[in-house]
């Protein structure tokens, strides 16, 4: 309470619905930690007020906002600059107000790879197949591919995002020295064929997670081997049906979402303040 007064600077989050996330948690903590006099609060903001919510950010002299899904694609008009990841990944989950001028970021792919890195773990020069092409795989495809990540072999069902997972493979082929493809997932040979010589297989479809939780794209322990990561991009809950039947298989490294959570609020948080978030106080608070 002490650190609110006059000259507290706000910072937002713009999404619906947004009531669960951990967000609000981590920022206001690592402001409270560091002396930082930031106020960092959440607002039910869909695609119909989003234009007056961004304008409000330069109105109210806010530092910035993140902001989270239906407004994720959404904002990349309002907004007057992007970083080279917003701008491939077509999306963006964080703004930074510079004097007016706003710049839009997304921190969820960085946020992924310096998840593995935590764990000491290095995928460049490596192979991912990756389930997914939406607002979280979209981003961990570019960034992986940006990273030196050499191959990524994308699955996909045939529902609205398979044009997105074709942009995205279009896009690594053509500004990367990563090869991406395209595959169906309702293709199951394909991929437990892909699945044989991956290093890493990242989840980013939310099965695993309400109402979804006792499903996973993979159920044979068979398509894993002992020497790749799995990567469930949920974190609720903390071991999802996917991780176990990894586990079951004696996969060495099985992680969650929440260092990517974690991590992608880390950076969220440095380009808001200049400041690196004390990420081992958060996670011991929070985790
Ligand atoms: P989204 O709706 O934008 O994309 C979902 C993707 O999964 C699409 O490609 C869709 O085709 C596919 N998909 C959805 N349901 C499927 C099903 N039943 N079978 C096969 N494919 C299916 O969602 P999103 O924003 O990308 O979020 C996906 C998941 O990632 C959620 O669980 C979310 O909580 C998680 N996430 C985690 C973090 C983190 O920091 N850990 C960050 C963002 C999102």
């Amino acid at each position: 309470m002490e650190r609110i007064d006059g000259h507290t600077i706000l910072i937002g989050l713009m999404a619906t619905p947004i009531r669960h996330s951990m967000s609000p948690t981590m920022h206001n903590n690592a402001f409270a930690k560091l002396g930082l006099n930031y106020a960092y609060l959440a607002f039910e903001v869909g695609n119909d007020q989003l234009a007056d919510a961004v304008q409000a950010i330069r109105t109210l002299e806010m530092r910035g906002s993140n902001v989270s899904m239906p407004n994720k694609q959404k904002i990349l008009p309002l907004l007057d600059k992007l970083s080279p990841a917003a701008e491939m990944a077509g999306a963006v989950n964080t703004v930074v107000n510079d004097n007016g001028v706003l710049t839009g970021y997304t921190t969820d792919g960085t946020g992924f790879m310096k998840s593995l890195a935590d764990e000491g773990l290095d995928i460049r020069g490596k192979k991912m197949v990756l389930t997914g092409a939406g607002g979280a795989g979209t981003p961990i495809a570019i960034q992986a591919a940006l990273d030196g990540v050499k191959e990524i072999a994308i699955f996909n069902r045939q529902d609205a995002q398979w044009q997105q997972a074709k942009k995205n493979v279009e896009m690594i082929n053509s500004q990367t020295n990563c090869h991406a493809s395209l595959h169906h997932l309702e293709d199951r040979d394909d991929f437990k064929h892909e699945l044989a010589t991956a290093d890493i297989y990242c989840d980013s479809t939310g099965v695993g997670m309400k109402p979804l939780e006792d499903m996973t794209l993979v159920e044979d322990p068979g398509w894993f081997h002992k020497d790749m990561i799995v990567f469930d991009t949920v974190y609720a809950p903390r071991e999802t049906k996917l991780m176990k039947v990894a586990k079951e298989a004696g996969v060495k490294h099985v992680l969650n979402g929440l260092g990517m959570m974690l991590e992608q609020g880390a950076e969220a948080f440095k380009l808001w303040t200049g400041v690196a978030m004390p990420v081992e106080y958060i996670h011991q608070l929070l985790f």
